[in-house]
């Protein structure tokens, strides 16, 4: 004769309400082992370096509002670099699409890659500026 089925009972590989993590701001549990609760979740690196980032993106658009150049070292200019190696050439309605820029800001950051020698500027058959990869003499694109 068969046993009767029984189910089996499935315990957690990990109970964390016996052994809770503090968060380090204010020693409240947290769930998961986290070092941060909910409300302070901003104090952990990551979210710390995430604002940060958004600050320097924030600035370097500012400088474009203000028809300042870019650095070469600026977030904006390494972004555009990295579309513009890819796709060779951008126009810059283009670019306000990938990169969350105004047609202005994508127009003057073209600028920024130009006075670097990171692209030449143009227009294309319709009259719509872009901008085309200039590829350092060692590097075949
Ligand atoms: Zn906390």
């Amino acid at each position: 004769m068969l046993k009767p089925f029984r189910p089996t009972r499935v315990h957690p590989t990990r109970d964390t309400r016996s052994n809770p993590e503090r968060c380090i701001a204010c020693g409240k549990a947290t769930r998961f082992g986290k070092k941060h609760c909910i409300d302070h979740i901003h104090q952990t690196a990551y979210a710390v370096r995430l604002v940060e980032e958004m600050e320097r993106r924030e600035v370097e658009v500012r400088k474009l509002n203000m028809n300042h150049y870019l650095d070469e070292d600026a977030h904006l200019v390494a972004e555009a670099r990295a579309i513009l190696w890819e796709k060779r050439v951008v126009t810059a309605p283009g670019l306000t699409r990938v990169m969350d820029l105004t047609h202005k800001q994508a127009e003057r950051l073209f600028r920024s890659l130009s006075k670097h020698g990171i692209a030449e500027i143009f227009r294309n058959r319709r009259g719509v500026t872009a901008a085309k990869a200039v590829a350092p003499q060692d590097i075949e694109l």
